[in-house]
């Protein structure tokens, strides 16, 4: 059955529609001439690279590939500054938080990195029931308090599309009683497989937010290397073009990423730069959020060694915030939490916190990590209320909002706002309300504490941005949050 189904999985027409002829939009030979012998720019033309970023402009591989190849300690603090610049003008403070969750152990592929390969024998395999993620959402919305979830399925017959549109719902359909209000999580975003253009149309109905798939390499030698052929995800165009398929889909919030350490991580950034600019110009949509793992253990998974050091992945967070400046960037607990509060800066937008990726791990309360059951090894495993409260400390708001998504501020919308800076204002609001939300009804008095200091200072903003009766409103919701209500937003 299990091969009736992976036989299945690939449609040729919905893989080569995109084509230009016979070739896909990843450029080996311009990528790789791009990296080859190039000097470091003159402190004029990065200044002129950087002036381009911060107009909030998707910049050319040529001129990533001078980001790229920048080597003066001075021109690099430029960099950092600038992409700290870039960051604030587009999303403020502000960091939106989320936690992952794992549905499926089981997997057809084969990923040389990955714990859940299916030639791990050591790993214990099992699909989450519907009642088993009821259970699990319960504990995130109702005693973690998280609003907002990346749903991650391995892919196989029994974690297929019409399982992942009925986990939405299910996921949806949580409501939990808090200290003051109710816990919902109202944001589901999914990693999974590339799936065809009628999945996607079915997981989008069911509620579907962003759509994650990370193309791990751009690189198709080493692609080839680490997914072994007969598998369906050593096909790489397959993967390559499903976000075009979700766009054709009427998904319009798509993730992108790259997994780095399994090989150069200057060619990954060109990838998704080429990759971006490629959904730019056939939809005027661009990548909502890039992610930028680094390779981390995993039980028996020979190539799970990263070759990316703390100073490279510096670079990469900077160089992507400089050359994609509207996207979102995801950073998770597969790093610890001094690395996280060295990268935040430089222009990260969402993280996760408390995250337990073991299957059914969040229900179970336990706190160690279970090797036999997750995909990989996490580094910072503190309680959303330390972090929130860490973020407080060094002046960053945690936003709980996922209010432009309900009020259609997606696609193309939400990438024109936020290149002009007008979705910031909404943003400013819903942080604070959710963040009153959140203190309320999960946060420890230690937290709480700090969290009203910064809320504070965060209303008087508000007020010199706003006009005097969107003021007035605003004061009214967070008045009427205060006092219990739930879910306003603007
Ligand atoms: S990386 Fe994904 S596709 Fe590959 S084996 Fe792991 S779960 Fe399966």
């Amino acid at each position: 059955m299990v091969k009736e189904w992976k036989a299945t999985r690939i449609i040729p027409e919905e893989r080569d529609r995109y084509l230009s002829g016979e070739t896909d939009f990843i450029d080996d030979i311009l990528i790789t001439e791009s990296l080859r012998d190039r000097p470091s720019p003159d402190t004029r033309r990065l200044r002129d690279i950087l002036d381009k970023s911060l107009s909030i402009a998707t910049l050319t591989v040529d001129e990533c590939a001078d980001l790229l190849a920048v080597a003066d300690p001075e021109h690099i603090a430029l960099m950092e500054q600038t992409a700290l610049s870039v960051k604030k003008k587009v999303y403020d403070n502000r960091i939106v938080t989320f936690a992952p969750l794992y549905m499926s152990s089981k997997c057809v592929n084969n990923c040389s990195y990955c714990g859940f390969r299916s030639g791990n024998g050591d790993i214990e395999r099992r699909v989450l029931s519907q009642e088993d993620i009821h259970r699990e959402c319960s504990v995130l919305a109702g005693n973690i308090g998280h609003k907002r979830l990346i749903v991650v399925y391995g892919e196989h017959p029994e974690s297929d599309a019409q399982y992942i549109a009925d986990s939405i719902k299910t996921i949806y359909s949580v409501d939990e009683p808090t200290r003051v209000g109710r816990g919902r999580i109202r944001r589901v975003n999914v990693n999974a497989a590339p799936l065809s253009i009628a999945n996607l149309g079915l997981i989008r109905e069911a509620g579907l937010g962003t759509y994650q798939v990370f193309q791990e390499t751009y690189n198709r030698e080493l692609y080839k290397r680490v997914h072994p052929a007969g598998t369906v995800k050593s096909d790489f165009r397959w993967r390559l073009y499903c976000m075009h398929r979700a766009l054709e889909a009427g998904i319009d919030d798509v993730g992108i990423g790259a997994l780095f350490g399994l090989g150069d991580w200057r060619y990954e950034i060109l990838g998704l730069l080429l990759h971006s600019r490629e959904l730019e110009d056939r939809f005027g949509i661009g990548p909502h959020t890039i992610s930028f793992p680094r390779l981390v253990d995993a039980q028996n998974a020979p190539d799970a060694h990263s070759m990316v050091t703390d100073a490279e992945l510096r670079r990469i967070v900077t160089i992507l915030r400089l050359s994609i400046p509207y996207t979102g960037m995801i950073l998770t607990c597969r790093e610890n939490a001094a690395m996280r509060r060295d990268l935040l800066p430089l222009g990260v937008t969402q993280t996760d916190a408390d995250s337990k990726i073991g299957l059914g791990a969040y229900s179970r309360y336990q706190d160690q990590q279970e090797e036999y059951r997750q995909q990989f090894i996490l580094s910072d495993t503190r309680s959303l209320d330390e972090v929130v409260r860490d973020l407080a400390n060094i002046g960053y708001i945690t936003s709980f909002c996922t209010a432009g998504y309900r009020c259609g501020r997606t696609g193309k919308k939400i990438m024109d706002l936020l290149r002009s800076g007008a979705e910031g204002v909404f943003c400013k609001l819903n942080a604070v309300i959710t963040f009153r939300e959140w203190l309320d009804d999960f946060a420890s008095e230690k937290t709480i504490a700090v969290g009203e200091s910064l809320i504070r200072k965060e209303i008087e903003e508000v007020r010199s941005v706003v006009s005097d009766a969107m003021f007035k409103e605003f004061l009214e919701s967070y008045r009427k949050t205060g006092e219990g209500a739930r879910d306003l937003y603007f």
